[in-house]
């Protein structure tokens, strides 16, 4: 290597202030190092069932055709999405995960004078988006540990191009009514778009689900952000959608890389779709499991960020950073969120009854020693 190459130098300024993502740990690395098996990952949200069987034989069929390129317009899946939401295909706009619609929706729009507006706890992909394009950031500080809609549409200035609301939150799990969301577009002006990011929307119980695709013909800067990765179980194929303006979804699309969502993903996903048994039991499994944490907290006297999502938010104390590794050895990973201005907390995705119970049983030891 050369001491005058300096690649820092040569980059975007706004990509040198970045951290890369921090991603849950995977289990095989905590196998590798620690020489164990049967290891808990609580860490990323993802569907402690798996796979649906359903998805499974629709992708063994899938397997024969990858040598052709995957259909750049993923016509059955924008069908099927169309279909099961009211809205037309031209409105969808597919991901490589909702992470990829997230980032096209910044790039289409946002320029370096622009602003961005999202909250402090919210999901770290806003600001990540924000700072590669080298605009400004507008972090509006969280009520309750949720979004403080009045102050964030109090931050909207002629700069403001984007704000991102993630409901349910991530990492927090709290959610905004359809009255407190609906009364907040009407306040932002269409110079600005609103990004609802509903990842975890599968998990709201249906009479509290917003409408928020029927407001799309009502609000033309609104943008629905939705993923296959958390209830659907699809995290490992990466498939998410957006649903938008058909103007919008058309000016993404003119950047979007033309092959974004692979062919396994586009099959699996329209498998997931129709598979309502296997949603039906990924939420009573979720229900089910929230319950077990909950209790658990109840119990030892912990406090929690009551959750609309598929994880809890435990407030453990100051101590969390040291009961995360002391959980890692005990072979249960779950998620430090120091990162998100939360260091006494530790976000727990809900697991099936024996890996909730292990994390319990590990934490209980942990909190008595
Ligand atoms: C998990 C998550 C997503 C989904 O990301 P994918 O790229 O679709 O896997 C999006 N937004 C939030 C807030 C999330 O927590």
């Amino acid at each position: 290597m050369t001491t005058t190459f300096k690649a820092a130098e040569l980059a975007l300024p706004g990509i040198t202030s970045l951290q890369p993502y921090q991603a849950g740990k995977p289990i095989e690395e905590l196998e590798r190092e620690l020489g164990i098996k049967n290891i808990v990952k609580l860490a990323s949200n993802e569907n402690p069932l798996g796979v649906s069987p359903a998805v499974q034989v629709a992708l063994t069929t899938a397997v024969k055709g990858l040598a052709r390129y995957p259909d750049a317009n993923g016509f059955y899946l924008k069908d099927a999405l169309a279909t099961k939401f009211s809205v037309d295909a031209s409105q969808i706009t597919l991901g490589n995960g909702s992470n990829d619609v997230l980032e096209l929706l910044a790039r289409t729009f946002v320029q370096p004078e622009h602003e961005v507006i999202f909250s402090q706890h919210a999901f770290v992909v806003y600001p990540l988006v924000t700072k590669a394009i080298g605009a400004t950031p507008v972090q509006v500080p969280a009520k309750d540990y949720g979004h403080d809609l009045d102050a964030m549409a109090a931050a909207v200035t002629s700069k403001t191009r984007m704000i991102f609301i993630a409901n349910p939150n991530n990492p927090t799990g709290t959610f905004l009514t359809k009255q407190q969301l609906q009364a907040f577009l009407d306040k932002i002006p269409t110079h600005v778009l609103v990004v609802l990011d509903e990842a975890y929307y599968e998990y709201v119980p249906e009479h509290e689900r917003a409408p928020s695709m029927q407001w799309l013909d009502r609000y033309p800067n609104l943008v629905v952000s939705r993923t296959f990765s958390k209830a659907y179980g699809l995290a490992g194929l990466r498939a998410g959608f957006a649903v938008s303006h058909p103007d919008v979804a058309d000016l993404m699309n003119r950047i979007r890389q033309p092959f974004n969502m692979n062919q396994l993903a586009l099959t699996a996903a329209l498998a997931a779709l129709l598979d309502e048994k296997f949603l039906a039991d990924s939420i009573a499994v979720n229900s089910r499991g929230m319950r077990q944490l909950i209790d658990f907290c109840d119990a030892q006297g912990l406090n929690y960020i009551p959750s609309h999502g598929n994880f809890l938010t435990i407030e453990v104390g100051p101590q969390a950073g040291k009961y995360y590794q002391q959980l890692l050895e005990a072979g249960v990973i779950v998620r430090p969120v120091a990162g998100y201005e939360l260091p006494n907390h530790l976000r727990v995705s809900i697991g099936l009854a024996d890996e909730n119970d292990a994390f319990c049983a590990a934490m209980e030891r942990i909190l008595s020693s």
